[in-house]
């Protein structure tokens, strides 16, 4: 799915199984784990995010994810 890139802001793409998210703007080349990580250092007010994902569930991360899309448009 096409989620916002951490670092230019363009759109990445995220897999499917949350494996990987690659940006085709700036090489991102990143693991969903260190995708949020990055998400956190640029804003700590994303930094709920980084406990739904040590749950390790993958439908609350989506549905977080889905939200802090909403908000970024
Ligand atoms: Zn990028």
């Amino acid at each position: 799915m096409k989620i916002k890139c951490p670092k230019c802001k363009e759109a990445a793409e995220l897999a499917d199984d949350f494996s990987f998210v690659r940006c085709p703007h700036c090489s991102l080349d990143v693991t969903y784990g260190e995708y949020v990580r990055i998400i956190i250092q640029n804003d700590s007010t994303y930094s709920d995010i980084l406990e739904d994902y040590g749950g390790s569930s993958a439908d609350s991360t989506s549905s977080t994810l889905d939200d802090w899309e909403k908000e970024a448009k």
